[in-house]
């Protein structure tokens, strides 16, 4: 059995993967919020959240971050309406020489710093802004397993998407 430390990241993106958008509004389905978490009235897109996200991203073997301009608001406003603990979360770099390059190659922000925060260590990027340059750089610079799966943002995580999860990290292991 391997302990946490061991265990593959999960970075997990909010809008798209968690909050669809995109799609026609009345296609949206809406949700209550569990009791006690924030209102809706605060982030209107909050009631778009789908609380069986919570149990089913639990269910995955790996330590979810994270990776999202929600920042900290992820853990105040979208963990407890899932069910959720409060998971870590990444910071993002201010911009940087790298950026220019970044753009040429067509690079997300994010992926230079999810790779430099796994380290070496095996991970998943869930995201709905995925591309083939993220997929490329991250070969070419992470060391460990690592899998790009791209969310369709006009619908969330859908069963398939939790299917080749949890595939991808029990292979793994
Ligand atoms: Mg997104």
């Amino acid at each position: 059995m391997t302990g946490p430390a061991q265990r593959p990241l999960l970075f997990l993106d909010v809008d798209g993967p968690l909050i669809p958008f995109g799609g026609e509004p009345q296609d949206a389905p809406t949700f209550a919020a569990a009791p006690g978490s924030a209102g809706a009235d605060a982030h209107p897109l909050l009631a778009r959240l789908n609380p069986e996200h919570g149990r089913r991203l639990a269910a995955l073997p790996c330590e979810v971050v994270w990776a999202t301009t929600w920042m900290a608001d992820a853990n105040e406003c979208v963990a407890p309406r899932i069910g959720l603990p409060e998971l870590p979360v990444m910071s993002w770099p201010e911009p940087s020489g790298t950026d220019d390059e970044d753009e040429r190659l067509g690079l997300h922000w994010k992926t230079r710093a999810l790779v430099a925060r796994a380290a070496g260590r095996p991970f998943v990027w869930v995201d709905d802004e995925i591309t083939g340059a993220d997929r490329i750089w991250v070969a070419a610079h992470h060391r460990g397993h690592a899998l790009l799966h791209r969310v369709d943002p006009r619908r969330g995580l859908t069963d398939a998407d939790y299917l080749a999860l949890d595939s991808w990290l029990r292979e793994l292991s």
